[in-house]
């Protein structure tokens, strides 16, 4: 448990012994500070001790292994003795992910990592293999299938880790990852990375790791009482949907005046200029501000000169503000203490106060714990449908009405209306005005709605992930009309992914995700296929937005 309470953003991450390199990375990607499993666990692991870290998926335990083993890599060994680390993960989506972690982490390192996993080519991961990597991230199953083709040989390899544990185990994969142990030399190091510890866990630490140091960081503190005025409410939304799905709960829910906390800097940031963009009076705080700065922006959130303030957990530390009506967690807090402290900032003095917390669909174990610590439950939500939002713009507007009905400041119009009533009858009239009054409002734009997905243990990813693309014909197939190429001036250098690009689609133009196609990311640039009829209508509204927080070029594709 970190209390620091110095606001050097790299400060913490700075005792942990990382490569400078590694910490430059880190403030490029917008972390603030070590989570607590980082903390506890990162400097065993640079000491090359073994470790048995309890962690589920959402409390950082990723970069907890990947920052320390990227210290053991040489890119310029040859291929056969180059692989220094392997990752054992029960699915291809973590494989996945992990590897795009990794890379992220260790591309000032020249750092290679590779997903090894069962449904994909073996002769591309052969070959990849036979180039030469610094870390593997396999299955069991298929890591085992390499080495039995001698196509992957682990003589080389200093640190394996075995990540979500109780995950392969519960997979069946218990004797594929014990042939896979017996294969490695025998001086290295083991990280066991697991959500609970079974007896069966338990079992494997025991006989594999060598005078582990043993990091847990749920306490089983009971905080109940603290947060019983406040009504908690938790959102499961895929994480391409979650600006959309924030934007449209706050326009729900209309809250006086909120904190919204991120992660990083780049969140902030990034949610900032969303909300902005909506109409919201946002401002960012995070460690990146100066002293000043930050003092400014508490101080304009304090007299409510701001209604929606994002912030980092680090910035907004002791942050006391008595009329926030919202506290929002844009994403799940690393820890139950840290959600009890956050949602204490709202429902004072006998206000009853509202926490919202979006979750990603394989976060749902930190929904629990967090629970589990409170002795309280959160509700899970349904993002509010378009009808939802329909339903509560009607409301806003017959307020408006009654409101300006209240000032009794219309005689400039009553010509009008008496002129029309000579030809319609007055209700009709009224009812013509509103709908233009609305459109003023919100635009032609239909809401469509956002997929909310209800938490399943078992499915680790909760929904099913779109493939990557379409072929034109198919998708020309699937919307039954022509299709539009629309140029979008953003893409790899700026860490453009497909999902950035239909997330904004989705999001800005209400654009249900089956009618967006194929997405093509280019370097400086990316192509999407879109319904014909639509086009006009996306590249206006994403021209208006921004993507990753940057206003971007979008036109029709010449090509
Ligand atoms: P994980 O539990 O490894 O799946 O990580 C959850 C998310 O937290 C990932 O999106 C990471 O990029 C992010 N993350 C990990 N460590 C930090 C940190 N110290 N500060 C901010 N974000 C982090």
């Amino acid at each position: 448990m970190t209390k620091r309470t110095s606001s050097t953003p790299e400060a913490g991450f700075a005792t942990l012994g990382l490569d400078p390199r590694l910490l430059s990375a880190l403030t490029a990607l917008g972390y603030e500070e070590p989570t607590p499993i980082q903390l506890a666990a990162i400097p065993p692991m640079r000491e090359g001790r073994d470790v048995l870290a309890q962690a589920a998926t959402g409390t950082g335990k990723t970069a907890a292994f990947a920052l320390p083993l990227l210290h053991n890599i040489d890119p310029t060994l040859p291929p056969k003795v180059r692989l220094r680390a392997l990752v054992l993960v029960p699915t291809r989506e973590l494989a996945m992910q992990v590897a795009e972690a990794i890379h992220r982490y260790g591309k000032v390192f020249g750092a290679s990592a590779l997903p090894v996993y069962g449904g994909a080519s073996m002769e591309q991961q052969i070959r990849s293999l036979k180039r030469g990597v610094d870390v593997v991230i396999a299955t069991p199953g298929r890591a085992l299938d390499h080495i039995r083709r001698k196509t992957l040989f682990l003589s080389s390899v200093q640190v394996v880790v075995l990540d979500e544990a109780d995950e392969m185990l519960d997979m069946g994969f218990a004797d594929d990852i014990e042939t896979i142990l017996g294969e490695l030399p025998a001086e290295h190091q083991t990280a066991l990375f697991s959500a609970t510890l079974p007896a069966k866990i338990t079992k494997i630490a025991n006989s594999h790791l060598k005078n582990p140091a043993v990091v847990k960081i749920e306490r089983p503190s009971v905080l109940a009482g603290e947060t019983a005025k406040v009504r908690q409410v938790a959102y499961v939304v895929p994480r391409a949907h979650k600006m959309a799905a924030l934007a449209r709960i706050l326009d729900v829910e209309a809250p006086e005046s909120a904190i919204v906390f991120c992660r990083t800097r780049t969140e902030v940031d990034q949610l900032t200029e969303t909300l902005m963009a909506r109409g919201y009076r946002a401002e960012a705080l995070h460690g990146g501000l100066s002293q000043d700065q930050r003092d400014r922006v508490m101080k304009r959130f304090r007299a409510k000169g701001s209604d929606l303030l994002i912030a980092t957990d680090v910035a907004a530390r002791g942050l006391d503000v008595k009329h926030v009506t919202h506290v929002v967690n844009y994403d799940v807090p690393w820890e139950s203490e840290s959600y009890v402290h956050r949602i204490g900032r709202t429902g004072r003095m006998g206000r009853e106060g509202v926490a919202i917390t979006l979750a990603e669909p394989r976060e749902h174990r930190l929904l629990r714990n967090i629970e589990a610590a409170t002795k309280q439950k959160i509700d899970i939500g349904t993002v509010p449908t378009a009808a939802d939002l329909r339903t509560r713009q009607l409301e806003q507007l017959r307020d408006q009405v009654a409101r300006l009905l209240a000032e009794d400041e219309l005689d400039r119009y009553r010509p009008i209306v008496e002129q029309l009533a000579e030809e319609h009858d007055v209700m009709d009239i009224a009812a013509a005005a509103l709908r233009m009054a609305a459109r003023k409002d919100e635009g032609e734009a239909e809401p469509m709605d956002i997929p909310s997905v209800t938490p399943r243990g078992g499915d680790r990813d909760g929904f099913a992930p779109r493939p990557a693309r379409q072929s034109r014909r198919e998708f020309a197939g699937k919307v039954g009309g022509a299709v539009a190429k629309i140029y979008v001036g953003a893409g790899r250098k700026l860490k453009i992914r497909p999902g950035d690009i239909v997330g904004a689609i989705a999001g800005e133009a209400n654009i249900p995700i089956s009618q967006i196609g194929a997405v093509q990311i280019g370097d400086r640039h990316s192509i999407v296929e879109v319904p014909e009829d639509k086009a006009n209508f996306i590249i206006a509204k994403l021209s208006a937005s921004t993507i990753k927080g940057k206003k971007v070029r979008v036109r029709r594709d010449q090509s």
